[in-house]
């Protein structure tokens, strides 16, 4: 298995390749050159596996055994997965008396769903790192839930350091605390002031880094936000291990619905259907900020401003694992998709011709979910399915199936992908549930982080570049070359 770019502008690459840069050095992002699928007899002797069994069986076509040989692949799985609470790692239950499925996706070492693929991601970096003896500089922009994610994931690791970079005051403080109480030596989280459009400024000054070569290699530079194609196919086993709950029989059409931010989740969806999987439709519920609604609804990808949401985790103006689902669309044409990127950067904007809007259409569902419907849910979760307490993002999840409930078939089952725990956003259960807070309010790992002490770094947005530059020179180890 080789990868390729959506920008068509690469030789094909490996998996360990595509997994150390995060974006392919055309400023496309990756993608395998087949989709493995497996038929339905396969699909049936998967059916009651383990979570990390079933990982192995479908990660296995996708990494090139002399990469990482049978026996490294599990050993990374099992330590990837090690850290979680629930044996099932994505456990799934059913409200009865809302007749719904939720498959909670919080049971990390974070408590969000950034923890189902960043273990593993990280976990094979540094697999690959110190086999070459080399290291690594990740810079990510988080929204709140991909920082804490990928900072438990590296702290301790030789090969890496990481600087988790947040907008100051726009993530919640259990989840800022989750970072800067961690006190790992090669994890250097950055409160930045002054950002307005959110995590996009933040992802402006990682798009700028990257794109000067020569920076890019003297610092060693890499990403593992969720461009990054290991994070994409690991979040193809969460489709397969709740269907394998829900379904009756293999090939009952099961939907999901995804509370979609930039789309890295929706995208392994799509990936796990292309697999096989009998996914009937992928329901993207977007808050506010809609633009991926907005994508399915009117064939219109625009970038507006910023509106600060409840769900702040999917407050998102460009769904950047969208081209990857574009590329397909677009019959595999790399040619569309650099005209779309190059469109896009340009205009801000992009409108799709009748064709390709059809073609949006085909099992996929939309809709929007206001703070207002999100509140509600959580209420009316809680006050009639015996106190079972959803976070914000798993409200609009459960919102967006109710908003859809007409234009699925009756009877037809829906997964509802609950993101984080509750525990992470305890001024929104407040909101919702006029001041109590429930046991599921609270979370052990959220209370230590909450006494720990805090070492707190912040930077101006506009000397962030420079800041970092300077502190990535600093903690270098292997400087490849004589820099004189
Ligand atoms: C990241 C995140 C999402 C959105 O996932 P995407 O892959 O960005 O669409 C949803 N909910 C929570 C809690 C998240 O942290």
């Amino acid at each position: 298995m080789e990868y390729v770019s959506t920008r068509g502008g690469i030789e094909p690459a490996g998996f360990e390749e595509a997994v150390l840069r995060g974006f392919a050095p055309d400023g496309g992002l990756y993608l395998p050159t087949r989709i493995p699928e497996f038929t339905k007899a396969e699909l049936q002797a998967m059916a009651d596996l383990s979570y990390q069994e079933l990982a192995e069986k479908i990660l296995r076509p996708y990494i090139p055994k002399d990469q990482i040989p049978d026996h490294d692949l599990r050993l990374l799985l099992a330590e990837s997965f090690a850290g979680f609470t629930s044996k099932e790692i994505t456990p799934q239950i059913r409200l009865e008396e809302e007749g719904i499925l939720i498959q909670e996706l919080f049971h990390g070492p974070s408590q969000s769903f950034k923890d189902i693929a960043m273990g593993f991601l990280i976990n094979c970096m540094d697999y690959f790192l110190s086999r070459k003896k080399e290291q690594l500089s990740l810079i990510l922009a988080t929204t709140g839930d991909t920082g804490p994610a990928a900072a438990h994931a590296a702290a301790g690791k030789k090969s890496l350091h990481c600087w988790p970079l947040y907008p100051l005051g726009m993530i919640t403080e259990e989840q800022e605390r989750q970072m800067t109480t961690l006190h790992a030596a090669n994890v250097h989280p950055v409160g930045v002031r002054g950002c307005t459009n959110g995590v996009d400024d933040l992802d402006g000054v990682i798009a700028r880094l990257f794109a000067d070569k020569k920076r890019k290699k003297e610092l060693c530079l890499s990403s593992v936000n969720s461009i990054n194609w290991g994070r994409v196919l690991v979040q193809t086993v969460h489709y397969f291990y709740g269907y394998f709950r829900a379904a009756a029989h293999i090939g009952e059409p099961i939907s999901f619905s995804v509370p979609a931010g930039a789309f890295g989740n929706l995208c392994a969806g799509f990936f796990a259907r292309a697999m096989g999987l009998p996914i009937k439709n992928l329901l993207c519920a977007t808050n506010d900020n809609g633009v991926l609604h907005r994508v399915f609804a009117d064939g219109l990808l625009v970038k507006k401003d910023l509106k600060q949401t409840l769900s702040s985790a999917i407050d998102i103006v460009v769904p950047y694992n969208f081209w990857r689902f574009l590329y397909y669309l677009c019959d595999r044409d790399p040619e569309q998709i650099r005209k779309f990127m190059d469109e896009f950067a340009k205009t801000d904007a992009i409108r799709f011709d009748s064709s390709l809007r059809k073609k949006l259409g085909q099992g996929f569902l939309s809709t929007t979910v206001s703070d207002q419907q999100t509140l509600e849910t959580i209420q009316k979760i809680y006050r009639q399915c015996d106190g079972y307490l959803l976070d914000p993002h798993g409200a609009v999840a459960v919102a967006g199936a109710a908003n859809c409930a007409k234009a699925m078939a009756c009877g037809e089952k829906i997964i509802c992908l609950a993101t984080a725990h509750p525990a992470k956003f305890p001024y929104i259960t407040e909101k919702a549930l006029a001041g109590e807070t429930p046991a599921m309010a609270h979370h052990p790992g959220i209370e230590g982080a909450k006494a720990g002490f805090q070492y707190l770094a912040s930077c101006e947005l506009s000397q962030l570049e420079d800041a970092l530059v300077e502190d990535i020179r600093g903690k270098m180890q292997y400087p490849k070359k004589d820099l004189s």
